[in-house]
């Protein structure tokens, strides 16, 4: 029994009002394993870097326990790397950069010790690939989430409609619903995506928390107000892989499971802002964790009370 997570392994350059990195790891699979390997031990990755990718940092994913047998290193090649500007409101950024380099022809390979996958986590990637990696499976996993961003509803629409037909869960922020949708309202919205295929659909909307739809039920949680955001980057991914990871670990699939699942990923979204890249996320102990938690518990609950 394993979680494979599969998705950018990438290096970002990020600027927001509070400062600027130069190349940082980042990637779509780094922060969702990372997040993942909190509340579930057999985490593996399948993703792609180039020989610029130093040792120490492949390390950081065997020090959580991560397997990188399915990380692929090309010689002579250049990891993916991306960079983006956020605005004064940080939920908004604009995409500087965007360099496939060897994510350009990934064709991942899924090592025979994976094939006990059962639940797999399509990090941000192309849709092809994505469906590849399903496809290499010799055992349907028992659930499959994909993430996809704008970015792959611009250049692979079709793709990615056959794709999320193969899926349980799709996780995409608000506007990214609303582009795929085609409606402003997220209920419509979420209404046409399940139609599409996918039997849960969880919409992120930043730092208005996210919302779970599944048939006509919804459930809704917030994110945890903070006094200083300093860089939202993968603060999605981050979503997911605590999301897959609690799921993983809990080994029920029913919406209730989901409910505290969308909570732990959230928790550990909140965590992913604070600092810079994964520097937060790659140094959190079980109880900061489990208080976080705490935190959102507390946030929202209340005793109906009659006046
Ligand atoms: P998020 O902030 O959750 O949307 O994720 C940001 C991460 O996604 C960064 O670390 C990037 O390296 C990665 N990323 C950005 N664009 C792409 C893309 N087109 N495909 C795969 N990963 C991407």
């Amino acid at each position: 029994m394993s979680l494979i997570i599969i998705g950018s392994v990438a290096f970002d350059a990020i600027e927001t009002p509070f400062g600027k990195t130069d190349k940082i790891v980042g990637g779509a699979a780094t922060y969702a394993s990372l997040a993942a390997s909190y509340f579930y031990k057999k985490v593996k990755i399948v993703g792609v870097v180039g020989d610029d990718f130093h040792k120490k940092d492949i390390d950081t994913f065997t020090e959580h326990g991560i397997d990188t047998e399915g990380l692929q290193i090309k010689a002579g090649e250049k990891s993916f790397f991306w960079s983006g500007k956020y605005h004064n409101d940080m939920n908004s950024r604009d995409t500087l950069i965007t360099e496939l380099n060897v994510l350009g022809d990934f064709d991942p390979i899924i090592p025979e010790s994976y094939q006990d996958c059962e639940y797999l986590m399509l990090g941000n990637l192309s849709p092809q690939v994505q469906q590849t990696v399903i496809k290499r499976l010799k055992n349907k996993p028992k659930l499959i989430i994909l993430d996809t961003m704008n970015f792959w509803m611009d250049i692979a629409l079709d793709d990615l409609l056959e794709t999320i037909k193969l899926i349980d869960v799709l996780t995409i922020n608000d506007e990214e619903a609303r582009q795929l949708s085609g409606e402003y309202s997220l209920v419509k919205a979420a209404k046409k995506i399940l139609a599409m295929g996918p039997k849960y659909l969880i919409i992120k909307k930043g730092e208005h928390g996210a919302l779970l739809f599944n048939e006509d039920k919804v459930f809704s949680t917030p994110a945890l107000p903070l006094a200083d955001v300093f860089d939202p980057t993968g603060a999605g991914d981050t979503f997911a892989g605590g999301f897959i990871g609690y799921m993983a670990k809990a080994g029920t699939i029913n919406f209730e499971t989901m409910k505290n699942a969308i909570v732990y990923g959230s928790a550990l979204a909140s965590f992913c802002v604070e600092k810079f890249g994964t520097e937060k996320i790659v140094n959190l102990t079980e109880k900061e964790v489990a208080d976080r938690i705490q935190e959102f518990v507390n946030l929202s609950a209340f005793t109906l009370t009659e006046a």
